[in-house]
């Protein structure tokens, strides 16, 4: 009957869905496979700034809200085709190989497969797999579900496992992003004609300021939080004069300033605070911010993840995800099979063993929570 975790990956990783592009083939996949196995199926969707689709899926199974609701995304960061052959999956030595194996189709599977497999008559509340766009370019799709999604909102789920890949430790916690872009512009000139005003000149006062910043940012209370490791918030600085030759002023000069907010801390103010300074020095300035979560490591939602386990300790990350997005509305955990350490790598893969602890916890979830 199809009911292989492994078979379910696969068949999505063989469908390129890199975030830059539109996620529609993979959705279609999902829409269909979900139909055939009994779930009702809501398509949202959304244009993105470069004017392609970007669909999120909500399938239901059973009726009722304080249920289970499984976050997954179908976009993928790029394939690097030419170190491997991202798209086609492969299965060797318990390992399944391929783009989005493990962030995160491997375990959109196991959610897909635990719900499928429950008889829909028991159900006496409903169970939510969404499948969503845009978390690798910061979660839109997850917004657009959260805030739009009629089947999500009627049966409004208790217990959300958002299923980035932790290798099924409960994660209650999580770092955010935040980035300050600075854009200097000069005067593009070959120097023969000395005619030209550098941006890089323009900018470098600015850099030397955030560079005096960053030893003590690694160290200042302010921006630390000692329940994650590391405890500081990775402050980093790239910059990019868009290839200007040796022979040339640049004429636009761009740094952006990014560290990992986390709950509790002052990246709020810092974020202010590098923003105003490139400001006294009328640079164009734009500022985006990512909280990071958090969820008291007692709700009931970690303490179910953590009894499924073993009474496995619930931990912190220190990577984003969607979780900032469901927990709007739903206590979320962040609980899938995996390891972090093969996303976004050349030869990413999950183990094929992990796949299946991930299906029958899924599946003693949602007998525990929705029966
Ligand atoms: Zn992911």
């Amino acid at each position: 009957m199809g009911l292989d975790a492994v078979g379910l990956t696969r068949d999505m990783v063989d469908i390129k869905s890199v975030s830059r592009w539109n996620n529609v083939a993979i959705s279609e996949y999902v829409e269909s496979w979900m139909k055939a196995k009994g779930f009702d199926v809501e398509w949202l969707e959304y244009t993105d700034e470069n004017g392609e689709r970007k669909v999120s899926l909500v399938g239901k199974k059973g009726e009722g809200a304080g249920g289970v609701g499984f976050f997954s995304h179908t976009d993928t960061v790029p394939g690097q085709e030419e170190d491997w052959d991202p798209y086609r999956s492969e299965v060797k030595e318990g390992r399944l190989y391929g783009r989005g194996s493990c962030d995160m189709k491997g375990p959109l599977a196991a959610t897909m497969i635990a719900a499928a497999a429950v008889d829909a008559s028991r159900l006496k509340k409903a169970v939510i797999v969404a499948a969503t766009a845009d978390e690798e370019l910061g979660g839109a799709g997850a917004q657009q579900v959260t805030d739009e999604s009629r089947l999500m909102n009627e049966a409004l789920p208790a217990y959300g496992i958002v299923a980035e890949p932790t290798m099924l430790t409960p994660v209650y916690a999580h770092k955010g992003g935040a980035t300050i872009t600075v854009t200097a512009n000069g005067h593009a000139a070959h120097t023969s004609t000395d005619l030209g005003v550098s941006a890089n000149f323009l900018i470098a006062p600015f850099l030397a300021e955030i560079a005096a910043m960053a030893k003590p940012i690694k160290t200042d209370p302010r921006y630390m939080n000692h329940e994650f490791n590391p405890p500081s918030n990775g402050f980093n600085m790239v910059i990019n004069d868009y290839g200007t030759r040796s022979n040339v002023f640049a004429a636009r000069s761009t740094a952006i300033i990014g560290f990992r907010p986390m709950p509790g801390d002052h990246s709020e103010a810092l974020l202010e605070e590098i923003a105003q300074r490139a400001k006294n020095y009328g640079f164009d300035v734009k500022t985006h911010i990512n909280q990071g979560y958090r969820i008291t490591p007692d709700a009931p939602v970690i303490q179910l993840a953590s009894r499924l386990t073993g009474d496995r300790k619930p931990e912190t990350v220190p990577y984003g995800t969607d979780a900032l997005r469901f927990a709007q509305k739903i206590p979320c955990v962040v609980f899938g099979p995996g390891s972090i350490t093969q996303a976004h790598t050349v030869g990413e893969y999950i183990d094929v063993s992990q796949l299946q602890q991930a299906v029958d916890v899924y599946t003693r979830m949602i007998e525990t929570v929705c029966m």
